[in-house]
Order: C-alpha cells, then sequence, then structure tokens
C-alpha cells in the first residue's frame, strides 16, 4: 500500500456488503478502492477487454480527485509526478498564436498526463488492496433482482452481489437497463481529431516546428468553432494535440475510429504557424465523434435499485471540462459514504438512491462548465473584428471552483435530508426523477 499509516475503515455491516464493479477504467477503479477504503467487500472488478493498451492520450485529474484518492490511501505523487509540469498554460489565437490569457495549469485539469499512464497506476492500486480485477470478463446480462442482482458473464457465467456497480463507460450496457430504454447518442456537433506521439529526434531539434517541445507546455489556440489543444509532456519526449472542430459528418462512436490526416491538414491550413508544421507532419491520427446524451432521469435500476450506474456510463463529459474522470472518482466517493450510512443490508436501495439524488446537480453543473467553455472559446473571436482587444475573461477556464469540493464530506452532512426523501419515495413506490 502506498501509505503505511493507511488503515481502511473496519466495515460497517457484519458481514460487510458485497459489490462487483463492471469496467476497470479509472471510474471502476475508483470505486473499487472507494468501496474497500469505506469497508466493504468487493468481489471483482470485472472488464470485458483482455489486456488494457496505453490507450487514449491527455486526461486530467484535478485536486477534487486527488484529495478523495489521498484519503482512501493512494500515492498521488506517482500520478503527480507523471502529469505534466508546467506551471502555467496559455490561451492564443487560433490563427497567430497571439495569447489571449495566461492561467495556472491547476486552474484547468489540475494534472493532465496520458490516460494509459494514469490507468496504469489506478489498477496497480486496486490489486495492492488484494482486490481481483477479472479481464476477458464481458458482462452480457443483467437481472434486476432482489436481495441480490445477478449478472451473467458472456461464458456463462453468473455472479451475484449486494450491490453491482455500473462503471462501463460511455457505451453502457447498464444503461438501457436502469431506464427501461434505448437512449442512443445524439451528435453533439463537434468531433476531435486527436494524435500522441513521440517527435523524432529530428523534429525536436527543427527550429521551424519545435517551439512547443522543448518542455513540458499546455497551451490552445482558440478560433471560431474550432480549438487546438496541445500538452508537451516528459521535457518533448512526448506530444499530444487534439482538434475540436465541427463536424457533421457520420463518424461511430469510437475511440479508435482512425482520422483523416488530409482532412487535418486542410484544418489547420489557418493556425498559427508555429503549431501548424508539427501537426501537418503528424503521420496519424484518431477521429472521435463527440457524442451528447440527454442528462439521465435515473441512475439507478428500478427494481431492486441495487445496480447503480458511474462514471462515463451516467454524467460523461466534454473534453473542455476536464473532468470526466475526477468526477467519477467523486461519484465514487459518495456512492462508499451512502452504503456506509445504511444500517441494513435490506437498505441498500436507500444509499443508492440517495447517492445518485446527491451526485446528480453536481455532476451536472460540471458539464454544463464544460459546454460554456467551449462555447466561450467558439464564439468569443466569431464575426468580429479579429483585432480587437479580447478580455482575458472572457476565455479563461472557470473550473476552479470545482477543486475544493469533497464528495465524501457533501455526502454525509447532506445525507440526513436526502435519506429521508428518499425513503418517503420509496415507501410511496415513486422516485422521482433526477431530471
Ligand atoms: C479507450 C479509451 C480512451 C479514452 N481516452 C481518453 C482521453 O484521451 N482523454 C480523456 O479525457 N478521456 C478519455 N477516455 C475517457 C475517460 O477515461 C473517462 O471519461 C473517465 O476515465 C471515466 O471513465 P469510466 O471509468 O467511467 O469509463 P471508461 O474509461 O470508458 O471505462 C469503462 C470500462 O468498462 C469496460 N466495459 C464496458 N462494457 C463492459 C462490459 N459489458 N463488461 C465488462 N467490461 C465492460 C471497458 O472495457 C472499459 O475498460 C477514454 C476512455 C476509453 C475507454
Amino acid at each position: 500500500m502506498g501509505s503505511t499509516s493507511y488503515q481502511p475503515f473496519p466495515t460497517p455491516h457484519d458481514p460487510p456488503l458485497t459489490a462487483i464493479v463492471i469496467g476497470a477504467g479509472l471510474g471502476g477503479c475508483a470505486a473499487a478502492i472507494a468501496l474497500h477504503h469505506h469497508g466493504h467487500k468487493v468481489l471483482c472488478v470485472l472488464d470485458k477487454v483482455h489486456e488494457f493498451g496505453r490507450l487514449g492520450d491527455s486526461l486530467g485529474l484535478g485536486e477534487n480527485a486527488f484529495k478523495l484518492l489521498d484519503k482512501w490511501g493512494c500515492e498521488v505523487d506517482e500520478i503527480k509526478r507523471i502529469g505534466n509540469q508546467a506551471p502555467n498554460m496559455t490561451i492564443r489565437r487560433w490563427k497567430d498564436g497571439k495569447e489571449l490569457a495566461v492561467q495556472p495549469l491547476m486552474d484547468m485539469a489540475g494534472y493532465i498526463g496520458h490516460r494509459g499512464d494514469y490507468h496504469d497506476v489506478f489498477l496497480k492500486w486496486v490489486r495492492r488492496r488484494g482486490i481481483p480485477i477479472r479481464m476477458g470478463s464481458e458482462v452480457v446480462a443483467y437481472e434486476d433482482v432482489d436481495p441480490q442482482p445477478i449478472i451473467t458473464l458472456k461464458n456463462g457465467e453468473k455472479l451475484e452481489a449486494d450491490i453491482i456497480i455500473a462503471a462501463d463507460g460511455i457505451k453502457s450496457l447498464a444503461r438501457p437497463l436502469v431506464l427501461g430504454m434505448r437512449d442512443d447518442p445524439v451528435s453533439s456537433g463537434y468531433a476531435c481529431f486527436r494524435a500522441f506521439f513521440k517527435p523524432t529526434p529530428e523534429q525536436r531539434k527543427d527550429p521551424t516546428i519545435n517551439k512547443y517541445m522543448q518542455s513540458d507546455c499546455v497551451n490552445f489556440w482558440i478560433g471560431p468553432d474550432t480549438h487546438l489543444v496541445q500538452n508537451t509532456l516528459r521535457n518533448g519526449e512526448e506530444f499530444n494535440w487534439i482538434i475540436t472542430h465541427k463536424d457533421d459528418g457520420d463518424v461511430p462512436e469510437s475511440w479508435f475510429q482512425p482520422g483523416d490526416m488530409d482532412e487535418v491538414r486542410r484544418l489547420v491550413q489557418t493556425l498559427d504557424p508555429d503549431i501548424r508544421g508539427i501537426v501537418e507532419q503528424t503521420e496519424k491520427c484518431l477521429d472521435w465523434k463527440i457524442c451528447y446524451r440527454e442528462p439521465l432521469p435515473t441512475w439507478v435500476s428500478p427494481l431492486s435499485h441495487r445496480i447503480a450506474l458511474l462514471g462515463d456510463s451516467c454524467h460523461a463529459h466534454l473534453p473542455t471540462s476536464a473532468q470526466g474522470a475526477s468526477q467519477a472518482v467523486e461519484s465514487a466517493g459518495c456512492l462508499a459514504v451512502c452504503l456506509g450510512l445504511i444500517d441494513r443490508k435490506e437498505d441498500v436501495r436507500i444509499a443508492t438512491r440517495a447517492y445518485e439524488r446527491l451526485r446528480f446537480p453536481r455532476t451536472r453543473a460540471s458539464q454544463t462548465n464544460g459546454e460554456d467553455l467551449r462555447n466561450r472559446w467558439h464564439g468569443v473571436l466569431k464575426g468580429v473584428d479579429e483585432e480587437r482587444e479580447v478580455d482575458p475573461e472572457e476565455v479563461k477556464i472557470r473550473n476552479a471552483w470545482l477543486y475544493t469540493f469533497d464528495a465524501e464530506e457533501d455526502a454525509k452532512t447532506r445525507w440526513e435530508d436526502v435519506r429521508a426523501v428518499v425513503e418517503d419515495e420509496l415507501k410511496a413506490g415513486r422516485i422521482r426523477p433526477l431530471c
């Protein structure tokens, strides 16, 4: 374990509540760690893939997540060390790189690192707690039954627990069960081209393209209906760019869809030459359609109330929020606390219903914060004199308020009020929709 003084809480229930987590992404790992810390028994974390690669590119983790991970005995410095070390980030004008605003990096994403590297550390934290991670275990069916819901794996095996946590991502299989209907993604009208690579020694020496390869740095170029994020890690050894652009095409919702570099080169024709060169020289990229889902009216299964969604399965964020993983960590803390505050196993339903009610407004505020930033960035230079002075406040990232929050303390403080409401609703057999 990380800290030698770390001790998980004693179990609040005897025998402890049992849990199965579906999905070993950052959200599922956080859920397993949080439940373990609060004295619940995590039987296993299941993931459908056989092996994790170094997938994705830049991902941010904020202080709101670190605060909880630290309480749970995770050595957060392991993450901080591999995140971007730049003190500041700069927001620039698309066409010429003119500085529009400079902000501490902590105001945006906290530590921006490679998702795959962060994921490795989360997986290690889960394993250190003796929680089994079962790879190649795809859940293909759910039975929403009391007192223990049942899941079926692709190999026919059936598993059950007091609570099932579906941290199974944006394309969640559990979500239609929870909602009682399909919910197909809606195009947000935007897509991202994304590339992460090691620049060659020649590229790192070439003064026409290496301006942003010297040391860790984060810059954003904003323009009408588009922006580019650049993240340089490990003192220039690794380089990442992400271009968000209008998209009315039909790219499937996937993390693995190859992008068309000719299209990228066309998009960056008007971009600041100091960054354009390395984008143009990039060999390949991914094309990631940003799909939108309406906020869900419920995160918990209707019959047993013991299958709960967590993370991207119920509150996926836009990239501009830089909070998708951090909010999943918060949700994990809140759910673990709620499960610790019930008296009996029969009351899991009170915990899950309180969890969704406690978390919904906060995750919505965090989601809309990301939407607001994208709209401000894409709108500020639109249809106006391009030479006008932009007030830095108009383009600054406004995430700082998200970081002071402690999701566990919030759950404890509001528990009694929310529990009373939820208990009344359960007695009446009418759960008020979240939205
Ligand atoms: C491949 C990939 C790349 C990503 N890249 C980025 C990035 O570059 N930047 C960024 O900000 N965010 C990225 N994300 C999203 C980011 O990781 C999440 O927003 C955040 O970490 C919260 O994720 P989550 O754990 O809720 O879901 P996810 O990270 O999506 O994890 C869900 C997990 O559930 C597993 N799963 C799904 N269905 C089943 C099933 N039926 N049975 C068993 N297991 C199942 C999946 O294999 C996956 O490991 C990426 C996600 C993925 C999956």
